[in-house]
């Protein structure tokens, strides 16, 4: 499995559709200060469901839409397609090649897409998690990151670690049931209430 291609509309210093072609191996992307590198490596991460306007270098979600410049109006959406090669079946599809699409509009809300189909966010997480590409994002590292991983606690390594050993994503649904189960009990002794007071 590899990233086959990205292309960007609207998505940060990227006004005008573009479209990288990437090949197995190490790409490298080269290029003077201020020229866009660290924004692609963004569109990455938020193509995969990044949430943290932080995590994309922006104070707000929004700030990823291409805001304008001298001679360019700003735009009022921001497209972002990854396409994966997946021949080795890595992801748990029936396609050998799949796009993983995300537009935002000015006005908030982000549109997801996997193969064309519309989806949800839950769906493009489930697809990559048990690829090791996690929802946490820790397979982008950032410029300064690196240092925070050697800082990471045991319990934050550990997270790591799960993370990619695809344990997270089961930790999550465990959590999620459990609290159903909660939300159940707490209903099902309304329920003995109920019965005792019409007894
Ligand atoms: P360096 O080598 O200094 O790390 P870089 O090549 O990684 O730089 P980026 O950080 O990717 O550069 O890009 C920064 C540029 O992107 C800035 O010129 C900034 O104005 C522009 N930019 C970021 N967000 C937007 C936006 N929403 N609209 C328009 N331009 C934007």
């Amino acid at each position: 499995m590899y990233v086959k291609s990205l292309s960007l509309k609207g998505f940060k210093s990227f006004a005008s559709a573009t479209h990288l072609s990437l090949e197995p191996g190490i790409t490298c992307i080269v290029g003077p200060n201020g020229s866009g590198k660290s924004n692609v490596v963004d569109a990455l991460a938020w193509v995969m469901g990044e949430q943290g306007a932080k995590s994309l270098r922006g104070g707000k979600m929004e700030d990823v839409i291409f805001a304008g410049t001298a001679g360019r109006a700003p735009l009022g959406r921001a497209e972002v397609t990854m396409t994966i090669d997946n021949t080795d079946g890595a992801l748990p599809i029936d396609y050998t090649e799949v796009t993983i699409s995300r537009t935002m509009f000015r006005n908030g809300g982000s549109e997801y897409a996997i193969n064309g189909t519309s989806c949800r966010l839950l769906d493009v997480q489930e697809l990559l998690s048990d690829s090791g590409i996690g929802r946490e994002m820790h397979v982008v590292v950032g410029q300064g990151q690196l240092d925070t991983v050697l800082r990471a606690t045991p319990e934050e390594r550990r997270g790591l670690i799960e993370e990619a050993a695809g344990v997270l994503k089961h930790r999550k649904r465990k959590e999620k049931a459990l609290r159903k189960l909660e939300t159940m009990e707490a209903n099902l002794a309304r329920v003995a209430d109920l019965t005792t007071e019409i007894r």
